[in-house]
């Protein structure tokens, strides 16, 4: 068949690769002039940083796409589990680092929390026997195929619905299981890894911090663009044609079925038929910009994730008080939110996020130097009057900086690039700048994402992180993998 991909985000990338081995005659179509969509770099000068995610989990997930190539991973990736997945600084002044090592957590619960370590203990394997009962059916399958109800998975998640703890939010069952607030904090910062509410969103998602703490964190050796990098010689490799510099304007869909696409390359406008189409762009965007068919109402109205906004800065200095991944905790984690999702602004006193590839990648900084990604949450645009609204968050987050570290951070700021949810949606054609799609803020989201495919458009497939199972590099990988189930071989 003669397949077009339309993005080459991670989800893209994963659907073309698969497709390719199958194979397909596949073409991917991309706006920017490389692949990689919100998990992409910048250079600043002698600083090298990845723009979007910084957190790898799951990595066997990129390791089949090597082995559906015959090739490893390991050796055209390679890349290693961190031994401290974050370290917290909270308001309270007191640090924690989140340590692989249970003895070594363990060490730390007792010096640096109030908290019993088997509380903690005791909710990472809750987090594991959930994630085992409910990621067979919430991740890599999918809703909308009855036969899927019939399952083995499907049958056993049944006897353990209760203990999915869907009618709790996750709030509520960290301030339940926890004693220490700082804790109950900690697990509570789980829903923004999918852009949500901590206080809206189900406990269910308290399974996400089974991911990061029990199966580990990861880091590319060369940083997280390198998985892009890898994967996008991957598929050529497999014979994948980009077609970069090109808009896809418009999906034809004729007597139901997906038949062609029409793009502008530079200032050309094109139209070519395909026997299949698979979209790894955004669904809202898709819906309001490439289909004349209406998508289901009820994707307009999902709530969308939470957004970001980015300082890229280089650093003139190094700090040995920082790890990989760092935390400045807000002293109000409520009112935070509810800024985020109610008031749709910036609290003055938000949770700082500090990610460092330099520490473990020396070449993304000069000597003596450090590459920051400091990102706060923000709400999805719209409307908001960004430029004063970076102006301020810019002079809360030095100030965080400033209070926690004893320094004036801005004086050793050398070079400095912003993104915000204006940027991120101008660079991934993201509607309003969603990190994650749609937010996962209610009991109902996990069902309401939008399908990967549909019955009212024949031969049309969707990837990436607005449709199900969700954002985030594993999830968009995991959409690539439900769809290659659904598509036949090239002989088939
Ligand atoms: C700041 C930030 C931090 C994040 N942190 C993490 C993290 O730590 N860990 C994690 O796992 N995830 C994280 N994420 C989420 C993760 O980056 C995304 O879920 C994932 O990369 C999305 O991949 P995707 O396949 O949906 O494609 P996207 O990355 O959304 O890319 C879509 C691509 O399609 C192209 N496109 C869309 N429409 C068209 C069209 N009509 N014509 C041509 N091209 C088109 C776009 O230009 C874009 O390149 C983060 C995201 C951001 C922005």
């Amino acid at each position: 068949m003669k397949i077009a991909v339309i993005g080459a985000g991670i989800g893209g990338l994963a659907a073309a690769i698969r497709l390719a081995v199958k194979g397909h005659d596949v073409t991917v179509f991309e706006k920017n002039q490389a692949a990689g969509g919100k998990l992409s770099e910048l250079k600043l000068g002698e600083f090298r940083f990845d723009t979007g995610p910084s957190l790898f989990t799951l990595p066997e997930l990129v390791a089949e796409l090597f082995e559906l190539c015959g090739q490893k991973m390991e050796t055209l990736l390679p890349y290693q589990r961190i031994e401290n997945n974050c370290k917290y600084f909270f308001a309270d002044g007191k640090v924690f680092n989140f340590y692989h090592d249970k003895e070594k957590l363990k060490k730390e619960i007792a010096e640096n929390t109030t908290e019993n370590a088997d509380a903690i203990f005791e909710r990472l394997t809750q987090s594991e026997t959930v994630y085992n009962a409910s990621a067979p059916i919430f991740l890599f399958s999918s809703f909308h195929k009855l036969s899927n109800f019939r399952t083995e998975p499907y049958k056993k998640m049944i006897f353990k619905v209760g203990k999915l703890n869907f009618y709790q939010t996750m709030h509520a069952a960290n301030q339940s299981d926890f004693k220490d607030k700082n804790m109950v904090q900690l697990f509570d910062r789980y829903a923004t890894y999918n852009g949500s509410n901590p206080y809206r969103a189900p406990a269910t998602l308290n399974m996400i911090a089974h991911l990061e703490n029990n199966i580990g964190a990861f880091f590319p050796k060369k940083g997280m663009y390198a998985i892009v990098e890898s994967i996008y010689q991957l598929a050529l490799n497999q014979g994948v044609r980009f077609s970069f510099n090109t808009l896809v304007n418009e999906i034809i869909i004729q007597n139901g079925k997906a038949i062609a696409l029409k793009f502008i390359k530079k200032t050309e406008e094109e139209t070519k038929t395909f026997d299949l189409i698979i979209s790894d762009s955004d669904t809202k965007y898709l819906a309001n910009n490439m289909l004349k068919h209406p998508l289901k109402k009820r994707l307009q109205k999902a709530e969308p994730s939470s957004s970001a906004l980015i300082f890229y800065w280089g650093i003139n200095r190094d700090f040995p008080a920082l790890e990989l991944h760092n935390i400045l905790f807000t002293s109000d984690y409520k009112a935070e939110f509810d800024k985020l999702f109610k008031e749709r602004t910036l609290t003055n006193d938000p949770t700082v996020y500090i990610f460092v590839s330099s520490k473990m990648v020396k070449t993304d900084a000069p000597t003596g130097s450090e590459n920051w990604f400091v990102m706060i949450n923000a709400p999805a645009n719209n409307g908001q009057d960004w430029e004063s609204l970076v102006c301020e968050a810019r002079k809360n987050i030095i100030a965080k900086i400033n209070s926690t570290f004893k320094i004036n951070i801005e004086k050793h700021i050398v070079c400095e690039q912003v993104a915000s949810p204006l940027t991120i949606e101008k660079s991934t054609l993201s509607q309003d700048g969603a990190l994650y799609g749609s937010s996962s803020n209610s009991i109902f989201s996990a069902f309401l994402r939008h399908p990967n495919w549909l019955k009212s458009i024949k031969n049309m497939y969707f990837v990436g992180g607005s449709v199900h199972p969700g954002g985030g590099i594993p999830l968009c990988l995991a959409s690539a993998k439900i769809i290659d189930q659904e598509i036949p071989t090239a002989d088939e």
